[in-house]
């Protein structure tokens, strides 16, 4: 299932990944043990799941379930990019402790337009 995800290097919802999975071995998984293994994966950190899309994307950052995944979401191309930062961890996690809170999750989904949508180079970081 990682595997398919990773090979995809897009987000696929759960539908899309059952065809995959059916067009590699013939045989087309149930839809909730489709489910349950990418909420094993979701909950182990390997895979994201992006609720605006309802979808799930392979991470290849080998970050932990608790540090923040940021996604990129281009509306142009459809080209979802995934990045961390730690400053951005540090600001969720100080306005979620003076909140009382505690988060489970980071996943921060930020909607606009790729550097290639925009015909600009992406700025030196
Ligand atoms: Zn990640
Ligand atoms: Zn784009």
């Amino acid at each position: 299932m990682l595997d398919e995800l990773c090979a995809a290097g897009s987000p696929l919802g759960a539908y899309e990944m059952i065809d995959r999975l059916a067009a590699g071995t013939g045989k087309r998984p149930a839809p909730i043990s489709v489910y349950r293994a990418l909420d094993f994966l979701v909950e182990k950190g390997l895979v994201h799941r992006l609720a605006s899309r309802n979808a799930f994307m392979a991470c290849d950052h080998g970050h932990g379930a608790h540090e923040p995944a940021i996604f990129l979401i281009c509306d142009g191309c459809g080209v979802v990019s995934e990045v961390t930062s730690h400053a951005a961890s540090e600001s969720l996690r100080t306005v979620a402790q003076s909140a009382g809170f505690t988060p489970r999750a980071q996943v921060i989904e930020l909607a606009g337009l790729c550097a290639r949508c925009c015909g600009a180079e992406p700025s030196a970081v």
